[in-house]
């Protein structure tokens, strides 16, 4: 039997959101073949099953269209990111684009998903991911354990405020391996964000 592994498929930060240009929907359409679907994820990445030994080939093709691609499963998702609307250099597309190469794909004890926004209006929902960086005026705010999904859904609460740019990459891959370290299995983000407490979080980031 043909064996198969899931792919994910991004546009690239920029403004106007995810966008796909009609050349890349026609190159994705063409490596991926007869009788294969395509998934459209909640959080803007397509899933697409392509042959295991056919991988690095069709990621190129992908890649050449100007598209990214990830793995798919329990990983860091590609960065949730709002739309841009106040200009690359306001709303800080620069910095999302830096935050998005640090932070997607990350093997992680369940799937995590990023955002941005560059503003305080918050338009890509960034309280309702379990890491967000919202661009306040000249600083970066990160938020921490928010979850949309279920009858316990919640906001995520505020880590730091007043960042700049530079300390926004080390800070969250940090939170990632420390997540990764001491998960107990399986546990979500928020769950876990809760069992260590957010003030451990504050200090251990200060450090
Ligand atoms: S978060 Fe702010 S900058 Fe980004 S699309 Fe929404 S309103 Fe525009």
């Amino acid at each position: 039997m043909l064996e198969t592994i899931k792919i994910a498929i991004s546009p690239p930060i920029q403004v106007g959101g995810s966008l796909f240009t009609a050349e890349q929907l026609t190159t994705i359409g063409a490596v991926a073949g007869a009788n294969v679907t395509i998934e459209m994820t909640p959080f803007g990445q397509l899933y697409m099953e392509v042959p295991l030994d056919e991988q690095e080939p069709i990621a190129e093709k992908l890649e050449q269209a100007g598209l990214e691609v990830y793995p798919a499963g329990f990983v860091t998702k590609s960065l949730i990111a709002c739309n841009f609307c106040k200009g690359a250099e306001e709303a800080g597309l620069d910095v999302a684009k830096t935050l998005n190469a640090s932070i997607a794909g990350i093997i992680t004890p369940t799937p995590i998903k990023i955002g941005y926004a560059g503003c305080a209006l918050g338009t890509s929902e960034p309280l309702l991911k379990d890491i967000s960086v919202v661009k306040m005026r000249n600083t970066y705010d990160i938020f921490v354990g928010g979850e949309p999904k279920g009858l316990k859904a919640s906001l995520a609460e505020l880590l730091i405020a007043g960042l700049q740019e530079e300390q926004l990459v080390p800070i969250i891959m940090a939170l990632i391996y420390y997540y990764n370290e001491h998960a107990k299995g399986k546990e979500k983000f928020k769950k876990f964000i809760h069992r260590v407490s957010l003030e451990h979080l504050q200090q251990l980031i200060a450090e």
